[in-house]
């Protein structure tokens, strides 16, 4: 056997619950050890460890993905009561990727990884449809009221240090109802605007726009100017000279196109509409189990997820014995992403080979009939034979084997 890849700068190793984390075991052990001197800096995100150092332990793994720039993360338990008494925990933490998000202050892409086997539900699609979804403001920071009757409801600003106020009517209420006040803030559209064109800039993918600028013409509105002065002052020669487009439309008029196109662009989407769009698109695209997630960060850090949660029923069976037919393919690529990025960055090819071998690999293993139940079920042809985690995992390696040898 050759001598394996060298890498310079570790990377940052995030590990986390359930049947995701018995998965991460498996793929390091069999699809990247025996290729990688795999460095890395370790936290233990399990959620009797984060419990155990109060939580401690997420904030830091946050903190180095900043300082290293690369980082890898499993899925995670999200702590509620049911789980308070299954781990015994002192107390319940927020969700930690709400807790990395804030630190690295990012956007979050979620794309699709493909295979021909298995055909999106809309037939048209003929690439994957990426959303960048902005992770800030709008109703996920609101305040909200009842109205218990008549009365007036008034939107007030009042300047830092006194010298502006402005109020306006929102509503005069004839009887109960509801009121909510959202907000965003320009630094936070516009590091939004530019990690979505850098993004697409490195998939070589156009970007789509969508807002509702002719109903809410200031709020809005303010969405589509900045996009369109960050386009035009920071992107519009590089994407010109890359062949590529940045396309402005409402946000109605995005939702017919995309169930008519070939898909193959990024989809910018404010915060509520990248919630349910995502979910759409990845419901569309095949199985859960096949949506990446990266997390990119203004200073240009970059954590990489499957965007699937820990398959608490399969490890609960697994735990029983059973070798369970969970799909390994979105956190291998969280892996291949990661390890490519963290050979771009150091300057290691070699890295950056290996990784894209690896999701080949992993490509052809399912596209040649072996996949998971979750495939399985969608997949035409179907295959003979459904395989588990561990034979889908081998079948893969075998393959990658051949590959690189
Ligand atoms: P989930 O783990 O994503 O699983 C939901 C269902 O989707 C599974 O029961 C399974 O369906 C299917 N599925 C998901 N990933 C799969 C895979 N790799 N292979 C095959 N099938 C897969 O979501 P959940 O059950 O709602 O959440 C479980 C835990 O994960 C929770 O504690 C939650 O807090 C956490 N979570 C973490 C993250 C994260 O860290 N990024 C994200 C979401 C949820 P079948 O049972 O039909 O096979
Ligand atoms: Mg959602």
């Amino acid at each position: 056997m050759t001598a394996r890849i060298a890498m310079k700068t570790p990377l940052v190793e995030i590990d986390g619950d359930e049947m995701t984390r018995v998965l991460w075991g498996l793929i390091k052990e069999k699809l990247i050890l025996p290729w990688v001197d795999l460095k890395t800096e370790y936290y233990d995100l399990g959620l009797k460890n984060r419990d155990d150092t109060d939580d401690e332990v997420t904030v830091k793994s946050a903190e180095a993905i900043l300082r290293l720039g690369v980082g890898v993360k499993c899925a995670t338990i999200t702590s509620n009561a049911a789980r308070k008494v299954e781990y015994g925990l002192k107390k319940l933490h927020p969700s930690p990727n709400a807790t990395i998000r804030a630190i690295l202050d990012g956007t979050v892409f979620r794309k699709p990884i493909t295979v021909s086997c298995v055909k999106p539900s809309i037939s048209t699609w003929k690439a994957p449809i990426v959303i960048g979804r902005h992770a800030y403001g709008d109703m996920y920071k609101n305040s909200e009221m009842l109205i218990p009757g008549p009365g007036k409801v008034e939107l007030v600003y009042t300047a830092e240090d006194g010298t502006e106020k402005r109020i306006l009517t929102v509503a005069n209420m004839k009887g109960p109802g509801v009121v909510q006040g959202i907000h965003n803030l320009d630094a936070s559209i516009r590091s939004f605007a530019q990690a979505c064109f850098h993004y697409a800039l490195r998939e070589k993918i156009p970007v789509w726009f969508a807002a509702k600028d002719t109903i809410s013409k200031t709020y809005d509105g303010r969405f589509k100017e900045i996009f369109t002065q960050v386009y035009e002052a920071e992107f519009r020669d590089q994407y010109e000279k890359a062949g590529l487009s940045y396309f402005y439309t409402l946000i109605d008029d995005v939702a017919a196109r995309v169930v008519k196109g070939e898909g193959g662009f990024l989809w910018a989407c404010k915060n509520y509409d990248g919630d349910v769009m995502s979910d759409m698109i990845a419901s569309a695209a095949g199985s859960l189990a096949m949506m990446t997630s990266v997390l990119l960060s203004p200073s240009g850090a970059v954590e990489y997820e499957a965007a699937h949660g820990t398959v608490q029923q399969h490890y609960y069976r697994q735990q029983k014995g059973e070798k369970t037919s969970t799909n390994p393919v979105a956190l291998i690529f969280a892996w291949t992403g990661a390890l490519a990025k963290r050979g771009e960055l150091d300057g290691i090819q070699d890295l950056i080979a290996f990784a894209r071998k690896l999701e080949d690999a992993t490509i052809q293993t399912i596209e040649e009939g072996n996949m998971t139940g979750d495939l399985a079920r969608l997949a035409c042809p179907k295959p003979a034979k459904t395989l588990d985690s561990w034979e889908f995992t081998e079948a893969i390696a075998k393959k990658l084997e051949k590959s690189l040898s």
